[in-house]
């Protein structure tokens, strides 16, 4: 019990004693003082600490073993490593735009376009183009929104003359 004790004590000590100039390097940080060398420098002097002390507290195999090894390669490595390991263990957590990449390319909802589909199942241009027609007040019927994909019907628009023509009869209309 008693050995257990003064263990825990010396451990605690230790890690006090060791941590003091990670505690001093970070308010010089936050008064921008210091310099992230410094930082790097208390880095690598504590990375044996958390080799030596993980086992001992049965971190185990996964944070035990594994610093030793990439802390010796210098501090920016393993960070960097971290941080391009994360969006893969991600993985489908991506955020926002094309979901079509993922899945394996539904295609755009016009017939013949073949385009991976983008937003509501259309691809970019013909997104771009429903939204056109949908503010010009001529968006067809078929032009539904998650249509099927190949399933609807292009529209022809137009042009020149006969395009301010159209335009002005669907504002009327509208
Ligand atoms: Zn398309």
């Amino acid at each position: 019990m008693s050995v257990d004790k003064a263990f825990r004590e010396m451990i605690r000590n230790e890690i006090e004693l060791q941590l003091k100039p990670l505690r001093d390097v970070v308010s010089r940080l936050e008064t921008g003082t210091a310099d992230l060398d410094e930082l790097r420098n208390v880095a690598e002097r504590l990375a044996p600490l958390a080799a030596a002390v993980g086992p001992l507290f049965g971190a185990g195999a996964a944070a035990g073993r594994a610093p030793a090894a990439p802390a010796r390669r210098g501090a920016g490595r393993p960070a960097a490593r971290a941080a391009a390991a994360a969006p893969a263990a991600a993985g489908g957590k991506k955020r926002g735009r094309k979901p079509a990449a993922e899945g394996g390319a539904r295609q755009c909802a016009i017939i013949g376009c073949g385009k991976p589909s983008r937003t509501k199942g259309y691809c970019a241009a013909h997104y771009q183009k429903l939204r056109m027609l949908e503010k010009t007040n001529r968006r067809p019927s078929s032009w539904v929104d998650y249509a099927d994909p190949n399933s609807v019907e292009d529209v022809k628009l137009p042009r020149g003359r006969a395009a301010a023509k159209a335009l002005a009869e669907a504002q009327k209309a509208g």
